[in-house]
């Protein structure tokens, strides 16, 4: 068996022995003579998965008592809606632009209402997190049911390394492709997302962690989809409908490996020692150069390119020769990009490292 490099920005790598385990508990889960996948989500036997899998992120994140957990489908994109459905209660909320994620969750958002672009860095193609001064100025008249960021920007490579000033509006963020890679404060926001496809699980969850107080009054629309309604979704405990019965026990999974392998500060460590020995190549290379400006790198998705897009071609069909998979650019942007979530090891990173000194010497 040869498993390739896998810089896919997601659905990404999972750690191999979270895969070996589902591998091995497929066809008899935990003595039960079935899998999880022919499970009723009603069974005692999965509601103990399902409760796993919170307590263990709770464990991690260390969330506090009054904050709830969600797992729902839909993926992020279904949050773009479902947060001003639930929250933009008088009418008018602030979005920071920072990427395609948060312009296209600050378009869904004007659909519900007044959504206020607080600051964006579109001007410099989405290179930087923009000063943040300007969010709180704009935030202290008051006025703002809540203030909305992507934390981590997965196609332009940059991260916020410095949360918002939102006076007495609540903090929301979508934390899809920064999710676990490093400690969050989870006190500091009024809720977090991640669509769990990049650092937590399988594609088809999204997990969402939200200030139990802010659920209290009910969605801010009385059309908001029952399905959609955080309020109720919190007290059925996911379970509402049928939820991705298999994509929670992948993400419980995750949850234990992360904790099994140290916890969020070991993984922030190892996650910064591979991003900036890419991010030091960079910043020495002749031929390639980073899209990110340097206080803005994301810890997950380091982007790359040289000036011309024959060689960015030819570096991209040169890694696949070599076992390195999922290294292009998102097409919006062109470049390469490689993901180096948590399941991505030191060994993946240097094999592109040395590959990309191979090209640079045959090409510089
Ligand atoms: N937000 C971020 C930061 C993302 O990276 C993505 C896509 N991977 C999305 C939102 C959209 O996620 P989904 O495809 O799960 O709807």
């Amino acid at each position: 068996m040869a498993r390739v490099h896998n810089f896919s920005a997601g659905p990404a790598a999972l750690p191999e022995s979270v895969l070996t385990q589902i591998a091995n508990e497929m066809l008899d889960y935990q003595g039960c003579g079935m899998s999880v996948l022919e499970m009723s989500h009603r069974s005692s036997m999965y509601q103990q998965i399902i409760d796993d899998a919170e307590a263990s992120l709770r464990r991690l994140l260390d969330i506090p008592q009054n904050y709830r957990v969600i797992f729902l489908q839909g993926g992020a994109t279904l949050q773009f809606a479902g947060i001003p459905m639930n929250f933009m209660r008088t009418g008018r909320a602030g979005y920071v632009v920072t990427g395609n994620f948060a312009k296209k969750a600050w378009k869904e958002a004007a659909k519900y209402g007044d959504a206020v672009k607080l600051a964006s860095s579109e001007d410099t193609d989405f290179d930087r997190i923009p000063a943040l001064a300007p969010v709180r100025e704009r935030a202290s008249a008051g006025d703002l049911d809540y203030v909305y960021i992507c934390q981590n920007n997965t196609i332009f490579g940059t991260m916020f390394h410095e949360l918002p000033q939102c006076g007495d509006a609540p903090l929301f963020a979508d934390v899809s492709s920064c999710f676990l890679s490093q400690p969050l404060d989870i006190s500091r926001y009024g809720l977090v997302y991640a669509g769990a496809q990049k650092n937590a699980g399988a594609a088809g969850v999204t997990v969402i962690i939200v200030r139990d107080d802010l659920l209290e009054d009910g969605p801010a629309f009385a059309q908001t989809p029952q399905y959609m309604d955080l309020r109720l979704q919190a007290q059925k405990g996911s379970m509402l409908n049928t939820p991705n019965t298999f994509g929670i026990y992948v993400c419980g999974k995750v949850f234990r490996w992360v904790e099994e392998t140290g916890g969020l500060e070991a993984m922030a460590q190892r996650n910064w020692a591979k991003a900036n020995l890419l991010y030091d190549l960079l910043d020495n290379s002749q031929i390639f150069h980073g899209t990110a400006q340097k206080d803005s790198r994301s810890i997950a998705n380091v982007t790359f390119r040289t000036d011309s897009d024959e060689l960015n071609a030819q570096f991209v069909a040169g890694a696949h020769e070599r076992g390195i998979e999922n290294i292009k650019g998102h097409r919006l942007v062109g470049g390469m990009r490689a993901s180096v979530y948590n399941a991505v090891t030191m060994e993946d990173v240097e094999a592109l490292a040395a590959y990309m000194h191979e090209f640079e010497a045959e090409h510089a």
